[in-house]
């Protein structure tokens, strides 16, 4: 090594072994720093297990790079002298290695690339930070893509993504079978119980692990969740074996069954892979193109690929593009003013509503929810019930073992809480009972009945819909994706809406 190496930080979330900073430097004339620091296990109180898996996959990964002959300064979160943020780390990284210079990858989220900006005056040496390639459409790009047009909409995007990476193309370049989205195909309801229901490889946590997760259940005992279901992959290895079990196993069902939502499975047929696609243990392309070399050998269905492949390179590209096409102030928007405290149950899953039971308990336990259930059960709980969407925010980024900024925010304040006024989804994703009962098995065994509206058995979210929509006229009303449920409610006898806001107003009462 030189006198004066390079300084080359990884993130937690950039644990991809040719990421850009490293794939542009020589592993002779670098030291490689990773850093487990206070500050960013704690700037929200994320769920014990997504700590685990990220310190984890995070010691792991140092052994990789050594392996690879990488020299790498590993900063635990326990070493004597740590300053607890990233930028302190650097600092006395710069003062024991005394770099000519820093390479970095660009951060995932505003406030860290707000560090990263701050460090070439700071530490008055060259800083260069490359583009996050592990991206197919870099910030610039999307900047471009929604400067020409007047309304941005994910499916316009994604076949731009498709057409960008060939992916299921025809030979004349149009879509496969004809269609771009085949969605509609989707939309099958909880089947009956399957015996053979895949699930998610529960690997054993080796040494490195155990550690990990003693350290983490002493320390951060007052943070949401428990250990107990600890199973994440912590290697490159590890989530390839998780990769091919869903390919193998649920991918040929996952488009069928993708709403589908069962008491007691928090899994059904979805990939489990977000954890790791997120923290850069895979790749997204190369599982993509996995996808579709699965379809083109008869292996999966169209309509399973299709709908896999469109929540990788369409909606996980898309919503990153937006939060850093909207900026920091996103966080903050609030469009229909909902100022309601989050109700204590997010935190327990001690509520009597059985849907809201089984999405909150398998996140207590799994750190994980499928998409539905955080769309349609917690998501629209929170939407109908006014609360504050800062605070909904703040609760799916910890709970989630996939939860960054870039990803969460958009979803959950855009897509689902409906606070960016409709620029990420052109209707608020809110429904009473009907649906959840339609999509789940939830209702048959709740203490409510879903077919009412009012009194002490009603479904509370059958009042709280029409209440939402009572509340919102002035908002929603001219949304044509909406016009429907307006002339329903106009259509209601006078008493019987007064009755269903009453109602509305008791339930919102008792989540205080
Ligand atoms: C309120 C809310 C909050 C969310 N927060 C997050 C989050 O913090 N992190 C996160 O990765 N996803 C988030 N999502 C999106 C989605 O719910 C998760 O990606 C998915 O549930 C992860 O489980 P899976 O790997 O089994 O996904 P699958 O259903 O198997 O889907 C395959 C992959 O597609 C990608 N994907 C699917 N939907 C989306 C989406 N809407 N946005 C981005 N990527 C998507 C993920 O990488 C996922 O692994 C959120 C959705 C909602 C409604
Ligand atoms: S009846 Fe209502 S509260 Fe109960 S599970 Fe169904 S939707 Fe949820």
């Amino acid at each position: 090594m030189t006198d004066a190496p390079l300084l080359i930080p990884v993130l937690g979330d950039q644990l991809t072994p040719d990421i850009a900073a490293l794939r542009a430097s020589d592993r002779k004339d670098a030291v490689v720093l990773m850093m487990e620091v206070a500050d960013e296990t704690t700037y929200v109180k994320h769920h014990k297990a997504k700590i685990a898996f990220i310190l984890s996959a995070m010691r792991h990964h140092a052994r990789r790079l050594r392996d690879l002959g990488w020299y790498v300064d590993y900063v635990r979160l326990d070493d004597p002298g740590n300053s607890g943020s990233l930028t302190g780390e650097v600092a006395r990284a710069v003062d024991r290695h005394r770099p000519r210079a820093i390479h970095v990858t660009e951060a995932g989220e505003w406030r860290v690339q707000a560090m990263l900006d701050g460090w070439s005056d700071r530490f008055a040496i060259p800083v260069t930070i490359h583009q996050d390639d592990r991206f197919l459409c870099s910030h610039a790009e999307f900047d471009a893509w929604a400067a020409a047009r007047r309304q941005l909409r994910m499916e316009y995007f994604y076949r731009d993504m498709r057409r960008k990476t060939g992916l299921l193309l025809n030979a004349d370049g149009g879509p496969e079978g004809g269609q771009w989205n085949y969605d509609a195909d989707n939309r099958k309801p909880a089947p009956a119980r399957d015996l053979l229901m895949p699930q998610p490889v529960r690997f054993r946590p080796d040494a490195t692990t155990q550690e990990v997760l003693e350290m983490v259940a002493e320390r951060f005992a007052d943070h949401i969740g428990g250990l107990g279901h600890f199973h994440f992959a912590v290697t490159h290895e590890e989530a390839m074996r998780q990769q091919r079990r869903f390919l193998d196993e649920a991918l040929p069902r996952f488009g069928d069954y993708q709403d589908a939502m069962m008491t007691g499975e928090p899994f059904l047929w979805h990939s489990v892979l977000s954890p790791y696609i997120n923290a850069g243990l895979l790749d997204p392309l190369a599982l993509c193109e996995e996808v579709e070399r699965r379809y083109r050998a008869g292996k999966a269905p169209l309509n399973c690929a299709e709908g896999f492949i469109r929540q990788i390179i369409g909606w996980r590209e898309y919503v990153r593009g937006i939060y850093w096409h909207e900026g920091p102030d996103y966080a903050r928007r609030n469009a229909l003013n909902a100022t309601r405290d989050l109700p204590g149950f997010y935190w327990t899953g001690d509520t009597d509503m059985h849907c809201l039971r089984q999405a909150i308990g398998q996140t207590i336990d799994h750190a994980y929810a499928h998409h539905i259930q955080r769309l349609m059960i917690t998501g629209n709980f929170a939407l109908l019930a006014g609360i504050d969407p800062h605070q909904v925010h703040v609760w799916y980024l910890e709970v989630y073992a996939d939860a960054y900024e870039w990803v969460e925010l958009p979803n959950t304040l855009g897509m689902s809480q409906f606070a960016d006024g409709g620029l990420l989804g052109s209707k608020p994703y809110a429904s009473g009972g009907a649906y959840i009962n339609r999509m789940s098995d939830y209702c048959g065994t709740c203490r409510y009945d879903v077919k009412q509206r009012t009194g002490d058995d009603a479904c509370p979210f059958n009042s709280l819909y029409w209440d939402f929509l009572a509340r919102n006229e002035k908002k929603l009303a001219r949304n044509p994706r909406l016009a429907m449920p307006y002339r329903n409610w106009a259509g209601m006898a006078e008493k019987d809406r007064a009755a269903i806001r009453e109602q509305a107003a008791r339930v919102l009462d008792a989540l205080t």
